[in-house]
């Protein structure tokens, strides 16, 4: 995802990234883009409560429509 990769990379990768799923090398770009980017780090704010939120109601993995909803959130808001 070359040197930090851009926002929808980073959206596309989050949840992965939040579960520790990515590749180490995915992983690390992926926190060099958050370190440049200030929306990216409030969209995994929001995204870490969302999850946490869902979690505390119930154990189930996330659901595949949230994702895409905060997918289409970002790409309306962030576009580096
Ligand atoms: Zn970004």
């Amino acid at each position: 995802m070359g040197d930090g990769g851009k926002c929808r990379d980073v959206v596309r990768l989050l949840a992965d990234y939040l579960e520790h799923q990515l590749p180490a090398d995915e992983h690390a770009a992926l926190e060099r883009h958050l370190e440049r980017c200030q929306r990216c780090v409030t969209q995994l704010r929001t995204y870490q409560s969302t999850v946490s939120l869902l979690r505390s109601l119930r154990e189930d993995e996330l659901p595949p429509e949230l994702r895409l909803r905060l997918k289409a959130f970002v790409d309306a808001r962030c576009r580096n």
